[in-house]
């Protein structure tokens, strides 16, 4: 399968004020060295907890913020150093779904001119039928009859119904990729399930492909196919999903996968949890060695100072840690077998 969208070696590094006359204090390695395939119709996760540098990279995807270092591909071809024209078309082919609906819609446009604007700025359909597609793609979204929401604000509509909107202006432009960037987690539990099925329907009726950005493991179990563990602004782990929660090669993973719950309560674990103790460390000053040496309940001396290379297993799974063989016998990390 060839890559649709592809990131290699991305790095994002801010320098941070606040040193001595005015000398940045230290660079904050927010993605560094990113690598990533998207295929057509995949559904990648991205996972990490909060500041793992997930945002930074979709937003460095999207051409919202300027890599340090590395390249961002569509169908092989580098979209750094587009020219302008190149640039919009890159634009309109992904797009970007946000956590919080209420914030990324403006709150004194109607739904009309929110979903009219995209579809006169790329010139989807004559000005004539601005109001026809408008109403259309409110009932793609499962917004049915569409017209008479389109003269109402976004503060008269549910959280749910919000995101189903910040959707319709996504597909508006009838992308190829959709960057959500925790698009469900401001969302009640029962309310998320509708919004992933409705992308899980949109995919298949536009051939749409998602990088899906969240720390939520139930959501990456239910949608996706393939996942990238973040951990301090690279990535430690990725595989196809199911191998990913069968059997994590990665402590970090593990971790993650111990602390999600359970799909079938009559499911046990097969071992004790030991907690994901610690915060993440600072990504001004990432640890030497693994980067979660000083979180892993595993460590051994050598992590400390030598960066542990990639290890590759069956199926396309591959994690970062020197002691990833032996993942089989760590006390944590597995789901458990049906009692
Ligand atoms: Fe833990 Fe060492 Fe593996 Fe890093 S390399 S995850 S510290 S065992
Ligand atoms: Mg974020």
């Amino acid at each position: 399968m060839s890559a649709l969208l592809e990131v290699r070696d991305l790095k994002v590094h801010f320098p941070v004020g606040g040193g001595l006359f005015g000398k940045p204090a230290g660079v904050v390695h927010a993605v560094d060295g990113v690598s990533l395939t998207l295929a057509r119709n995949e559904i990648l996760a991205v996972v990490g907890e909060s500041g793992c540098g997930k945002s930074t990279l979709a937003r460095a995807v999207l051409g919202l913020t300027a890599p340090t270092a590395g390249d961002v591909l569509l169908d092989g071809e580098s979209v750094l150093g587009l020219s302008d024209v190149a640039l919009r078309r890159y634009r309109r082919a992904v797009q970007m779904v946000f956590q919080d609906p209420f914030e990324s819609l403006n709150p004194r446009k109607t739904v009309f001119a929110t979903l009219a604007q995209p579809l006169r700025i790329h010139g989807i359909v004559p000005m004539a039928d601005l109001r026809t597609e408008a109403a259309r793609l409110l009932e793609a979204v499962g917004l049915a009859p569409g017209a008479p929401y389109l003269d109402r604000y976004p503060h008269q509509f549910s959280g749910g119904q919000r995101q189903r909107i910040c959707i319709a202006r996504s597909i508006a432009v009838r992308p190829r990729v959709i960057v959500a960037d925790e698009a469900v987690s401001a969302l009640d539990i029962s309310i998320r399930a509708q919004i992933l099925a409705l992308m899980k329907t949109l995919q298949g009726e536009m051939g749409l492909s998602y990088v899906f950005i969240t720390h939520d493991l139930g959501v990456v179990r239910s949608l996706c196919d393939r996942v990238c563990v973040m951990y301090l602004g690279q990535i430690v782990e990725e595989g196809p999903t199911e191998r990913i929660f069968a059997q994590p090669r990665h402590p970090y993973t593990a971790a993650l996968v111990e602390a999600c719950p359970l799909p079938d309560p009559r499911r046990a674990r097969a071992k004790a949890a030991p907690p994901l103790s610690g915060d993440i460390p600072s990504p001004l000053k990432p640890p030497p060695g693994c980067r979660f040496h000083t979180r892993c309940p595993v460590a051994r001396p050598v992590c400390a100072t030598e960066p542990p290379p990639e290890r590759r297993f069956a199926g396309g799974q591959v994690a970062r840690c020197h002691f990833a063989e032996e993942a089989a016998t760590w006390p944590f990390g597995r789901l458990g077998a049906a009692a």
